[in-house]
Parts: structure tokens; C-alpha cells; sequence
């Protein structure tokens, strides 16, 4: 049987029907994996085991989970040398789940540490290079995400996550589908915290119906996660294949500024057109708060991370040494001085910062409410449209020699259109809509909290 290219449902029935040769399929899945990494640097972690197959709804189907997402007896690092060396006792509940349903853990795969990043060169491991073109990145932070997904021709899904735009910008740079549901949707239990108000687990794939098959199983309530919520879980496969007549599409001009690359933004134009012609209507509408969202998004997101972070101090959780006379503050300082990144670090200097007393009010109290601001023009605009499209990423995926020049400021800016959808929490999915210099060009669609049917509903018309 011939595996390459083989639509993930089709290797679904023949797996279930008893036609994959187990063995067969996943020696050459192995070899097509290292060759990948190798070339690529897309995992931290290999799973090469003989899998023991479980049948349910993607018997035997390969699984990547970025590295922060917790693996039963896989060592999860979170891309950080500070968890060099942990090796979970449990599997997070959406790996579970999957797992339950026959899915296989083959890797986890390189990110930026701790998710800190937006082109996975914050990396303390392996800094994944993109399969398209590997002078450039695979954007991040879910970059050997993204990479492995259009480096494998074979049937393969990847588990990212997503804290203010992860696994939109990886599928837009790298050509792939990665979907964010409604904060919530999928419980972070085993989910390694970054900014624990703002992460969400979710997936890539080579096409919607992918994205939604793995949401599919890892959505629904979860006692184990107070944030995860309690609502029915619709068939999100069904959703990608309905008519979209009578969808009304908003258009943010702010998602249109001078910011963004002409050639993108005419690229999603002739996109939208194209919907239009499948029965959707369109209308120009705005954000206002769009120009907030990137400082109340990494302010938020510092204060959390440094509170976050704060347990891996060399005695709780992660990298220890013999305290050999020192103090306590001085072992914590080492050990943290001397496994955590520089990213890493600034940011939770940064977020100390920002939520210290005399400074709070200023920054971290007034961040939340530019997020409530932000929240409600979104809900404002989903009164009237069903969706709201626009480009995923400013520009195509950088090249290495240009990423480095750009100061961390400049870095954060990449995410003007990112930041805004995961402050709100709402589902959102990036589509590859055609390319430039040859490269990717991803489109993003919007829609309101727990309306992942309206945003696959209109990715799965673009195709
Ligand atoms: N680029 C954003 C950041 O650095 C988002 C990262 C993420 O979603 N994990 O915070």
C-alpha cells in the first residue's frame, strides 16, 4: 500500500478495516521522520517505539505534541533546559484522549522555551528551519509543528498550542491549517503554563478537515481544569463540509493597515472575492482597539509567565544542583541564571516588574482592561458578522539573517494580528490562501466564543 499523500481519513478506514500492514507503515514513517528532523531540526524528542495500536476514530494515525504539552513517560521540556530532564508520569487530558482513540506519539516537537516567541529561534534545543525554503523560519512559537506538518507526506497530525498567536503564525509560514479553539474548548490539564490565562491547546494539519478531526477528540469539559468548559462538543468535521450562502464576513481595516505586505493583503482580498462568489457577503468593519492589543497582550502575558515560572526555582520543579553552601536566594538565582533563556528571562524580569506594588495599577490592572475593551469590540462586530477574515501574518516567513536584526520590540510587533484573537479567547483558524515569492500566505478567520463551526465552516470553502 502506497502511504504518501494518503488523506488521514482514508488511513483512518484502512487502519480500521485491518488493511495497514503496522509494521510496514511505520518503518517508513520512522525513516520519513528522522529524515525530517535531520534536515529540519523539527523535534526535540523522538518516540520510535513499536506502538502498541489501539483502535478508535484515528487507529494508528501519528501524532507530533509540542514539547509542552505533557507525555506519559516522553520527556516534555517545554523547550527549556530547566526541564531538560523531566519525564511526566501522565499524559495531558487532550493527549489522553487522543490516545484513547488510537492516536500514536511519535515525537514532541521544537519550540520556542516556554512559547516565548514568534519565529522558534528562542530556543534552548533544536531551532526548527522551515521544509519551504530552511533559510527561513518556520515561525513559532509551535515552529517543529508547523515544519514537521509540510515536511511529512505522509498521514500525520500535530497537537501545538497557542498563547497569542503559536500555531497561526507556524501554519501560516510554513503552508499548513492550524486551528485555536475558544479558550476553554480543551482543557489544559498537563498543558505546561506559559500565560495560563491565555493558553489554549489546539492543531495543525494539511487540511481543515485534519484541524477539525483532532479537535474533534480533544474538546469537552474536564474536571481537572477549572478553566475547561462545560458545553456539548459539535461535530466539527461536519462543519467544514456545509454550504456557506448566507455567511456574513467582516473585513477589520485595522487587519488591512500599512503595516501589512500589498501582496498579502491582495492575496486575501482575491480570497474573500472568492467566497463571495460561493454565497457570502462581505462588509468593511473596524477594531478600534486593534493599536492596544500588542502592549496588553505581552504585559498580560509577562506578568503570567512570571508567576508561572516562578516554580522552577531548582527546588520544586525542574534542573537542581547540590545547594554546596549557598544560600537559598543565591541557589535560585544560579540555577535559574543558568537554564533559563534569554528570552525567557527577560520576560520574566519584565513581568515582575509590570505587576510590582506602585507599578501594578499602571501596567498590569490597566492591561486588563484594555483586554475587556478588546474583548467587547469583538463581540460587537460578531453581533453583525459571522466571521471576520484577514491576513494571518504581516509578512511571509523571515529569513534567519533578518529575524536577527529585529529588536524584541520589533519581534512582539509580528503579532499585530495575532494577539488580539487570543487576548479575546475566541477560535480562530489559519488557511494557506496562495503565495508570495513563493512562499506561504496564510489567511485568518475569526469567529465569536465557541463557534468553531463558523470559522471551518469558511475554511473548509477555501480550499
Ligand atoms: N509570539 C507570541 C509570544 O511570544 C505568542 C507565543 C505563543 O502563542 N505561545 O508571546
Amino acid at each position: 500500500m502506497k502511504y504518501e499523500n494518503m488523506p488521514t481519513a482514508q488511513f483512518i478506514k484502512e487502519s480500521n478495516n485491518g488493511n495497514i500492514n503496522y509494521n510496514d507503515f511505520y518503518r517508513k514513517f520512522f525513516e520519513k521522520l528522522k529524515e525530517a528532523d535531520k534536515k529540519y531540526n523539527l523535534l526535540i524528542t523522538q518516540n520510535t517505539k513499536k506502538p502498541t495500536i489501539t483502535k478508535g476514530k484515528i487507529t494508528a494515525l501519528p501524532l507530533s505534541v509540542k514539547d509542552c504539552i505533557c507525555t506519559r513517560n516522553i520527556k516534555t521540556t517545554a523547550g527549556s533546559k530547566i526541564l531538560e530532564n523531566y519525564i511526566p508520569p501522565f499524559d495531558a487530558t487532550a493527549i489522553k484522549k487522543l490516545k484513547e482513540q488510537g492516536g500514536v506519539i511519535v515525537g514532541k516537537t521544537a519550540q520556542d522555551e516556554f512559547g516565548h516567541g514568534t519565529f522558534s529561534t528562542n530556543c534552548a534545543y533544536k531551532i526548527p528551519k522551515n521544509p519551504l525554503d530552511p533559510k527561513r523560519s518556520c515561525g513559532g512559537s509551535s515552529g517543529g509543528a508547523g515544519g514537521l506538518v509540510a515536511a511529512l507526506n505522509m498521514p500525520h497530525i500535530a497537537i501545538a498550542e497557542s498563547t497569542g498567536g503559536s500555531i497561526s503564525a507556524p501554519a501560516a509560514f510554513t503552508g499548513t491549517v492550524g486551528i485555536t479553539p475558544t479558550y476553554g474548548r480543551v482543557s489544559r490539564y498537563g498543558l505546561i503554563d506559559y500565560a495560563n490565562s491565555l493558553d489554549k491547546i489546539g492543531a495543525m494539519g494539511k487540511t481543515v478537515e485534519d484541524a477539525a478531526l483532532a479537535l474533534n477528540i480533544m474538546s469537552g469539559h474536564d474536571p481537572m481544569d477549572e478553566t475547561s468548559i462545560n458545553e456539548k462538543v459539535p461535530d466539527f468535521l461536519t462543519a467544514t463540509k456545509k454550504d456557506i450562502k448566507g455567511m456574513k464576513l467582516g473585513v477589520p481595516k485595522e487587519y488591512f493597515s500599512e503595516k501589512i505586505d500589498d501582496k498579502i493583503k491582495n492575496i486575501i482580498w482575491d480570497k474573500i472575492k472568492h467566497l463571495e462568489t460561493l454565497g457570502a457577503t462581505y462588509e468593511k468593519c473596524s477594531l478600534p482597539t486593534t493599536k492596544y492589543t500588542i502592549p496588553s497582550y505581552y504585559i498580560i502575558a509577562m506578568c503570567e509567565t512570571s508567576t508561572n515560572l516562578a516554580k522552577f526555582c531548582g527546588m520544586r520543579y525542574g534542573a537542581a544542583e547540590d545547594l554546596k553552601g549557598r544560600d537559598f536566594n543565591e541557589y535560585f538565582s544560579d540555577i535559574r541564571g543558568k537554564y533559563l533563556g534569554e528570552e525567557a528571562k527577560r520576560r520574566i524580569i519584565l513581568g515582575t516588574y509590570a505587576r510590582m506594588a506602585g507599578y501594578r495599577d499602571q501596567y498590569y490592572l490597566k492591561a486588563m482592561k484594555v483586554r475587556t475593551l478588546i474583548i467587547n469590540d469583538y463581540k460587537k462586530a460578531f453581533k453583525k458578522y459571522d466571521c471576520l477574515v484577514s491576513p494571518t501574518m504581516p509578512f511571509i516567513a523571515p529569513k534567519f539573517k533578518d529575524i536577527e536584526k529585529l529588536t524584541p520590540v520589533e519581534n512582539y510587533f509580528a503579532d499585530i494580528l495575532t494577539a488580539g484573537p487570543n487576548l479575546a479567547g475566541i477560535p480562530m483558524i489559519s488557511v494557506p490562501a496562495g503565495t508570495h515569492q513563493s512562499m506561504p500566505v496564510g489567511m485568518h478567520i475569526l469567529a465569536g466564543h465557541m463557534q468553531e463551526e463558523k470559522i471551518l465552516q469558511i475554511a473548509g470553502a477555501t480550499h
